[in-house]
């Protein structure tokens, strides 16, 4: 997402990576949920990790109650627009009021709480958009490391190759770009071996694992000082 130059005069409102002082690492799911999903709290529960999901107000309304699953899990919980359509092609108009509340006042009613983290479908936003966002208190998510998982899913050697390139470019405040909700009508079961594989490396690496809201919190939190 970083290919957006003007996100740099964004500093408060868009984070792309965490603070690089300790070895943390955000892993983040979008498009979800999908099928894949509860399997996937159930695993992340396993291993005791914590995680970030943007999800798309189509598919929540197809798997309402697995929010609720993943916010008592502890997870942070973020917006990922309502239909999943480049924002870039929609009015700031049709942007804020056809997708971005819809899918807030949907996420908040499901959660309880206040969703404030928001990830533009294929990274792309406007600067009149983030502008729009941080007005009304939202965080414009991207990420460090995009592996491609959601890329050629079934080949042979997909799995390893989006363990490998994770590891290879893990990096302190990093934020990792992942892929738990169906791509159309196929379920990503292949993100169930991805997490089981990588979680156990970045561990042996150092790195602890934390959700988006975390990393801001301790941006926050630095630049107070
Ligand atoms: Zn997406």
């Amino acid at each position: 997402m970083d290919y957006h130059a003007f996100l740099a005069d964004f500093p408060d409102t868009y984070l792309g990576v965490g603070p690089a002082d300790a070895p943390r690492i955000a892993l983040t799911f979008d498009d979800g949920p999908g099928a894949a999903t509860p399997a996937l709290l159930a695993l992340l529960r396993d291993v005791r990790v914590k995680a970030s999901f943007f999800c798309v107000g189509t598919a929540v309304a197809r798997r309402a109650e697995v929010i609720a699953e993943i916010v008592r899990d502890g997870h942070d919980l973020g917006n990922h627009s309502f239909s999943h359509v480049d924002a870039t092609t929609q009015s700031l108009e049709a942007f804020w009021h056809g997708d971005v509340v819809p899918a807030t006042v949907q996420l908040e009613r499901l959660a309880g709480r206040p969703v404030r983290l928001y990830r533009p479908p294929y990274g792309e936003i406007s600067p009149g958009q983030v502008r729009r966002l941080g007005a009304a208190g939202h965080t414009v998510v991207g990420w460090s490391i995009d592996p491609g998982d959601w890329s050629e899913p079934d080949a042979p050697d997909h799995v390893r190759r989006v363990i490998d390139t994770v590891v290879a470019q893990a990096h302190p405040g990093a934020i990792v770009l992942l892929h738990d909700g169906d791509d159309g009508h196929v379920v990503r079961h292949g993100i169930l071996e991805i997490v089981r594989g990588l979680v156990p490396r970045l561990r042996r690496a150092g790195f602890e694992f934390v959700g988006v809201g975390d990393l801001l919190r301790l941006r926050e939190r630095a630049n107070r000082r």
